[in-house]
């Protein structure tokens, strides 16, 4: 495997193995995969890591239940199996949560729900999370925010992760392996030049201009992955991709229970609705097709009134306009496979080499999940094998990403422990620091004996 070293022109350019475009859940699982395994990697995000669809999710480790009914078996048994692993790879940042699906009588029937779960409990090799229990909305706690007229419902198990954090620390964990990670950096261009990649960087806020060389090219750009091809790289593309836009609203807490729900619309659909930063619901999400450029995006009004219905026909207090204190929106970069609809398009990943016999590759990132990462970043790879024959072999399903080294158990102890050795950090602020720093929490509050050392220490003063 090559280092990273000069080249003999007067270019001051850099040989690295792979260069990857795109700083979102995509292209951060690739560089820290692929830096694992002994490749010398760069990372160019032309804004900030996870600020384009990666942290615009719903937020969830989940198998995707609905992706049943299109016969997504292959998605939905990787990425039920990928939540375990990723909850225990990353428990400060994800975490298990309990889904109620009400059954609405003019909907899907109970037997249908039912054998659906059972599928969903079982494809997947679920081993760590509870299973699917029916509920009696008459008696149980959940069922006391939604209107009389449901009385049945199901409670089963997907995780929720903070999407953008996650991003984040892969990026974080490619940095300490050795990735040369850099944010406000666009690929303007890049051309195959004597075998090799030859790719110009620019300073977005300097507008000053580089040159790296590459071996490889990874283009995980996104919903910007056919522009990166076509403009970038001046390569016509045969495969489109479509892009989907799904739209959130967070509004003021709706209910006081840690269960989320999953609402089943008349329209096909589902939408969820789910307990957010402690005094919050978030709500969605939409499937529409985006025909503006991806960094154009926002929640219509049209959106927000349609996610205020869906899940107004279960609350027993109608949600108002009023009740929505912000809205997000992301696109997804879905693979174009024809389907009718927006919902229909399939959700899983499409990974394509070009090599134009033999040359330096180009392999493009189609579609994907933010579950999925994980094993797409490990397929990506593996196509890159015969170009790298030396490369070492997948590691990362068990390797923790910084501060995940715990049980997902052992949180509350970590709160607790934390609070003990400095009790003036309160029990908000501590659950939110193992949150997003885990274990590392320990080493970042080391020393500090007041709040003003911690906020000093972040202030770098
Ligand atoms: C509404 C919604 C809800 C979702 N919910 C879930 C969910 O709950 N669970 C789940 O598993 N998945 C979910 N997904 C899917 C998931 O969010 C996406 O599949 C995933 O985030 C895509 O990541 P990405 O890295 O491919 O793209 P992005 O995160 O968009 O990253 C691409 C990056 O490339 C950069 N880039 C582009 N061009 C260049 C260039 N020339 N130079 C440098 N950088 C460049 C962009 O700035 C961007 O940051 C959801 C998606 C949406 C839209």
């Amino acid at each position: 495997m090559s280092k990273v070293c000069p080249v003999s022109d007067n270019d001051s350019s850099e040989v690295f193995d792979l260069a990857v475009i795109g700083g979102g859940i995509n292209g951060c699982g690739i560089a820290r995969d692929a830096v694992g395994r002994g490749l010398s990697v760069i990372l160019l995000e032309q804004g900030d890591l996870a600020q384009g669809t990666s942290s615009a999710s719903t937020k969830l480790f989940h198998g995707g239940l609905r992706y049943l009914e299109f016969y997504e078996f292959r998605l939905v048994r990787e990425a039920l199996k990928e939540r375990e692993t990723l909850l225990q790879a990353m428990p400060h940042i994800s975490w298990p949560m309990r889904f109620v699906l009400p059954h609405h009588s003019g909907l899907r029937p109970a037997w249908f729900l039912r054998l659906g779960l059972f599928i969903y409990d079982h494809l997947g090799g679920r081993k760590l999370l509870p299973p699917t229990r029916s509920v009696d909305l008459k008696t149980d706690p959940v069922g006391v925010p939604l209107k009389d007229d449901f009385r049945k419902a199901f409670e089963y198990s997907d995780c929720w992760v903070e999407d953008s954090r996650l991003v984040v620390l892969n990026a974080r964990d490619a940095a300490d392996r050795g990735a040369d990670v850099r944010t406000r950096t666009s690929c303007d261009h890049a051309e195959r030049v004597e075998g090799i990649w030859r790719v110009t960087l620019r300073d977005v806020d300097s507008g000053a201009k580089t040159t790296i060389q590459a071996k490889a090219l990874v283009n995980a750009g996104g919903p910007w992955v056919d522009q990166v091809i076509q403009n970038r790289l001046g390569i016509n593309m045969s495969d489109r991709i479509r892009l989907v836009r799904g739209s959130h609203i967070v509004t003021k807490k709706l209910f006081d229970h840690p269960q989320s729900y999953i609402f089943q619309n008349a329209d096909g659909r589902i939408v969820f609705a789910i307990p957010y930063e402690n005094d919050f619901t978030l709500i969605g999400t939409t499937d529409v097709d985006h025909e503006d450029a991806p960094e154009n995006v926002t929640c219509t009004p049209e959106e927000s009134d349609y996610l205020r219905k869906s899940a107004s026909e279960y609350f027993k207090r109608p949600i108002e306009e009023a009740d929505v204190v912000w809205t997000y929106s992301g696109v997804r970069p879905l693979y174009d496979d024809g389907a009718k609809s927006a919902t229909a398009a399939t959700r899983d990943y499409v990974l394509k080499v070009e090599d134009r016999d033999g040359d330096a590759p180009l392999l493009s990132i189609f579609g994907g999940k933010i579950t999925t990462y994980r094993r797409l970043a490990e397929a990506a790879l593996e196509k890159l094998t015969p170009y790298f024959p030396k490369m070492r072999r997948d590691w990362t399903a068990t390797e923790a990403l910084p501060g995940g080294d715990f049980k997902y158990t052992d949180f509350d102890r970590l709160v607790t422990e934390l609070r003990i050795a400095h009790p003036w950090v309160d029990e908000v602020w501590a659950r939110r620091l193992v949150r997003a720093y885990g274990t590392q929490t320990r080493a970042l509050l080391e020393g500090a004996t007041r709040k003003s050392d911690w906020v000093r220490r972040l202030a770098g003063t």
